[in-house]
């Protein structure tokens, strides 16, 4: 009898769970697992498969290329001048200034260059409040952890750098740390449009092109959890790997190991991994640093330079930002449509008078905070305080 009951308890939850999976609710928002993808349902703008076909149907050698520049980390007056010399005066070929996309993390950052920054049109994303160490902490984080690391810092942000809070779209998780469904859960639930975290090895020629989340990806999950669960709306930007010179993949540029140690050297097999994407599928292409790679070693930022002088013959190259990329999949346009009638992005109004506080950090640590607010905090934002209000 006792064994009856422990098999009737065991078949009632068996029969329980496929229904706690289809639909558990966290608050209050319905979650429920992403079925294989379906391209009668799920279509632009608000829709799209995972995979390698470019948006709108059309052709390669019509469809623009773009790259993407980001830049991950504190925002200091050590970095910024990489910034202005690297990114300021440079065009499109519509006419429209090139954008950047900057992953800020809170702790260092000076909030009156992330204004000017965002001023001289680039993009503004979330890198954490916290970044913390312990990669664990990301792998593991509730909903609860990501909404105060990231719709927390959308707040900080705004602010702190005085930019509309609506600017801000997208994040990136420390470490490359993918966090699953409740990453994207939260982007959802705080109005975010994209991830640009999760790294393929997989999908590199052809490359992967951003999709949505609310049916399952094809993309491998290398740097788990990735998520599982339907997510509509949120969009997922793919980092395609580049390959080094002894095929080693990597994430992000900094991170290739065996790169040619000469300015001319390392502009071929910059070029190399670009052509990857311009003679193939033109899936969006990621040049992904950090500024501490420029400071290491003078060649390499000479040789950015010329990597960008170099794409800027090229006219079906457009360095834009995450945001702009998926704009442009939402209503996929040609290289021709897009020079006859150029959509530049509106410059912003906001001012800035950099202020600097010194403030204690929870209770014990010093730190200064330069903002665009000009009545100094209570205290040093941080988690669960970020307007340092308490
Ligand atoms: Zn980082």
């Amino acid at each position: 009898m006792k064994v009856l009951i422990v098999l009737l308890g065991l078949a009632v939850c068996a029969y329980a769970l496929p229904a706690f999976f289809d639909s558990t609710h966290d608050n209050g928002l319905e979650r429920a697992p992403a079925v294989q993808c379906n391209v009668t349902a799920c279509k632009l703008p608000n829709c799209l498969c995972s995979g390698v076909t470019i948006p709108g149907n059309i052709t390669a050698a019509q469809t623009p290329q773009f790259v993407m520049l980001t830049f991950d980390d504190a925002v200091t007056i050590a970095n910024i001048n990489f910034y202005r010399e690297a990114l300021q005066k440079r065009k499109n070929p519509d006419n429209c200034s090139i954008a950047a996309t900057f992953f800020v993390a809170h702790e260092y950052t000076d909030y009156s260059l992330v204004h000017e920054l965002r001023a001289t049109g680039h993009e503004i994303a979330l890198h954490s409040i916290s970044h913390e160490s312990n990669i664990a902490y990301w792998r593991d984080a509730s909903l609860d952890t990501l909404n105060k690391e990231f719709a927390d810092q959308k707040t900080m942000m705004a602010h702190f750098a005085n930019i509309a809070v609506t600017d801000i779209k997208g994040i990136r998780m420390p470490f490359l740390q993918m966090a699953g469904n409740n990453q994207f859960q939260m982007l959802k639930n705080n109005n975010f449009q994209y991830d640009l975290t999760w790294t393929t090895q997989k999908y590199i020629s052809p490359g992967l092109w951003p999709y949505t989340t609310e049916f399952s990806s094809i993309q491998e999950c290398l740097i788990p959890p990735c998520p599982t669960e339907s997510i509509p709306n949120v969009w997922a930007i793919p980092m395609i790997n580049w390959v080094d010179q002894e095929g080693a993949v990597c994430s992000m540029v900094d991170a290739c190991v065996n790169v040619p140690n000469t300015t001319n050297a390392l502009l071929d097999w910059m070029k190399g991994e670009f052509n990857k994407q311009y003679t193939g599928n033109r899936a969006p292409l990621g040049f992904f640093v950090h500024a501490a790679w420029f400071t290491a070693d003078e060649m390499r930022f000479e040789t950015y330079l010329k990597f960008l002088d170099y794409l800027a013959t090229l006219k079906d190259v457009f360095i834009v930002s995450g945001s702009q990329v998926i704009d442009w999949i939402k209503a996929p346009k040609t290289v021709a449509q897009m020079i006859a009638a150029p959509s530049c992005p509106k410059p912003t109004t906001t001012t800035c008078s950099p202020r600097a506080c010194q403030l204690i950090k929870e209770g014990t640590v010093e730190r200064w905070l330069t903002s665009c607010v000009s009545q100094c905090p209570n205290s040093y934002p941080w988690l669960g305080n970020p307007l340092g209000e308490k």
